[in-house]
């Protein structure tokens, strides 16, 4: 069932609007400030937001800019509702990142109307940007957001590691194994990566049976360990239909730009397969 969070710090609009949106069968979620709506949106992900513009504490534009700061909420579709009707208002809204603003009052159809484009924006991008197998993020989403998101920790001199991990042998998991008994260790391999990563750290499909975990703020020790830790729980793993089976991994840390990123993560995996594989290999060696 698809999502709506509500956002508004006036109870009255905040039933009102519920009473609306649960005729239509839509899973409803409430905030009744910015705060509560930033918890929500990690707790639910909604794929619509209505968002008030003025409320207590932090506003509507505030919320709308913490959101799109973190590129996980890029597939959200988020409706400014406001009182303010005013041109400039409006182009702040949709330039801070609201896909959409309608001004109060406005038609109750109207607004059903337009959070069923919203809707239809959200599945698109979702898969646009997640993997039909794994339900991880692509590659086209890395290119998307994520390009960004290492310019920017390049340009604040944030930390930030990139792991690159891949099957050992995994054709020959598809050869004695059959096709489906691969695809089922990809998905019971992206589950492990996605119970693994923090609220931060975002893991991706590389392409085949090769996968990235970006760590923002993350140390090239603190991405060492956690690779180790990921090892771990592959090898001990009993993947449906194949036992076990390992990965290789190779981690580097940002210091140029995101290709020589990759490029020395790539590397740094190319010497675990060289050195056995079932191993962790750190490009820079400090
Ligand atoms: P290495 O240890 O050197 O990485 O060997 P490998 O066999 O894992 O690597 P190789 O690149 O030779 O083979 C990768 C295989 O992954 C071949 C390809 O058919 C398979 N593969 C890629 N994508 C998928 C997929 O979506 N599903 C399945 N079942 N297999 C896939
Ligand atoms: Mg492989
Ligand atoms: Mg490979």
């Amino acid at each position: 069932m698809e999502k709506i969070l509500i956002v508004d710090d006036n109870n009255s609009i905040r039933k009102m609007l519920c009473f609306h949106l649960k005729k239509v069968k839509y899973e409803i979620f409430e905030a009744k400030d910015g705060a509560e709506a930033l918890k929500q949106v990690r707790d639910c992900i909604p794929d619509v937001i209505l968002l008030d513009v003025m409320m207590h504490g932090m506003s509507g534009f505030e919320v709308c800019k913490e959101l799109r700061s973190d590129p996980k909420n890029s597939i959200i579709y988020i409706i400014m509702l406001t009182a303010m009707a005013d041109s400039s208002n409006k182009i702040t809204g949709l330039d801070i990142g609201a896909d959409d603003y309608l001004i109060k009052p406005f038609e109750i159809e109207e607004l059903l109307a337009r959070i069923r484009v919203g809707i239809r924006s959200c599945q698109d991008k979702r898969h646009a940007v997640i993997d039909n197998l794994t339900q991880i993020y692509n590659r086209y989403f890395f290119d998307l957001h994520i390009v960004k998101e290492i310019k920017l920790a390049l340009r604040y001199q944030r930390q930030l590691s990139l792991i690159m991990l891949d099957i050992d042998h995994f054709k020959r998991v598809n050869d004695n194994f059959g096709h489906d008994v691969g695809d089922s260790v990809l998905v019971e391999l992206a589950a492990i990566l996605n119970k693994y990563c923090r609220k931060n750290d975002i893991p991706i499909r590389w392409g085949g049976e090769e996968f990235i975990i970006l760590l923002p703020e993350t140390s090239i020790q603190g991405a060492k360990k956690f690779a180790e830790r990921i090892k771990q729980t592959i090898e001990t793993h009993n993947f449906t239909g194949a036992g076990h089976q390992t990965a290789s991994f190779g981690i580097s840390r940002l210091i140029d730009d995101h290709i020589m990123l990759i490029k020395q993560a790539d590397d740094a995996l190319y010497e675990a397969k060289e050195n056995g594989r079932n191993m962790v290999v750190v490009a820079q060696k400090e």
